[in-house]
């Protein structure tokens, strides 16, 4: 690796996330308590905590989609909810069940990955070149025809991701997108990650599976309601944060099971 992709030199870029101190309630009880994180370019980072912990409530705090009560929250520099250069970051949320009323094709999906650029007006060839590389690069191509209600969730998943790459997207936030998946299809989503992270892609997924984040994501931020721990993965497994912050020994964890 090269000096300047080492983490030290990082912290000259401009983080993707910068939160510092962030605190916020639905009621008068913070759900997230004084959390400060910062994601930089190229990261693969996953957030785990059981059920309740804070996960969802601190993505759209970071998304912009909620405001800190106390604390600052940055999206690429600019306060998280005044951020509107929505094509820079792609998300993925859990579309196994949620999308299956919707009739429209793999190909029509993954097309308005490019209505940010394009808005009301008809996309340019290269706007089709765009679609069907991002196609291609989930390995969907030969299901771009397919109606997303004929797809597996595995598949499914695919397609929005490659909606996110049509939208040229260089920041992936995927919230348990796995949920529902068959256990053949979530390893290949795993590796369709893992290859995008190596192409400089920066990953943020909320995962249950432990086992997964263990095996794929470089940094680990396990979370209840605070950061009971936030390092490389292979600290973390040999850290007792999972046991705190799950009030259980990892080996009876199965946050899946409990959904
Ligand atoms: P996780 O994603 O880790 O399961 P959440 O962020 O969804 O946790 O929830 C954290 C806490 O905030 C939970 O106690 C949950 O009941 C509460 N909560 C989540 N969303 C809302 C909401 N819209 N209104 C009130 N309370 C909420």
């Amino acid at each position: 690796m090269s000096e300047s992709a080492t983490s030290s030199a990082n912290d000259t870029r401009e983080p993707v996330i910068d939160l510092s101190d962030v605190r916020f309630g639905y009621t008068t009880t913070p759900v997230v308590g004084d959390i400060s994180l910062r994601i930089d370019p190229g990261e693969y980072v996953a957030i785990v905590g059981p059920n309740g912990s804070g996960k969802s409530t601190l993505m759209k705090l970071m998304l912009g989609l909620l405001q800190p009560d106390s604390g600052t929250a940055q999206l690429f520099g600019e306060p998280s909810h005044r951020f509107d250069d929505g094509e820079r970051l792609g998300y993925v949320a859990q579309h196994a069940s949620a999308s299956k009323e919707m009739p429209i094709t793999v190909r029509e999906v993954v097309k308005m990955g490019r209505f940010p650029h394009v808005g009301f007006g008809r996309l340019s060839s290269e706007d089709w070149a765009i679609v069907d590389r991002a196609l291609d690069t989930v390995g969907m191509s030969a299901f771009a025809d397919r109606r997303v209600t004929q797809l597996s969730g595995g598949q499914r998943q695919r397609a929005f991701i490659a909606r996110a790459l049509a939208s040229e997207a260089n920041v992936l936030v995927l919230d348990e997108p796995t949920v529902g998946v068959d256990i053949e299809s979530v390893e290949a989503f795993y590796e369709l990650l893992d290859a995008l992270n190596d192409d400089g892609i920066t990953i943020l997924i909320i995962e249950h599976d432990l086992g997964a984040v263990t095996e794929h994501a470089e940094r680990v931020v396990c979370l209840n309601k605070e950061v009971y721990f936030d390092g490389p993965t292979a600290e973390f497994t040999d850290s007792d944060a999972l046991a705190q912050a799950f009030g259980v020994t990892a080996s009876t964890v199965d946050a899946g099971g409990s959904q």
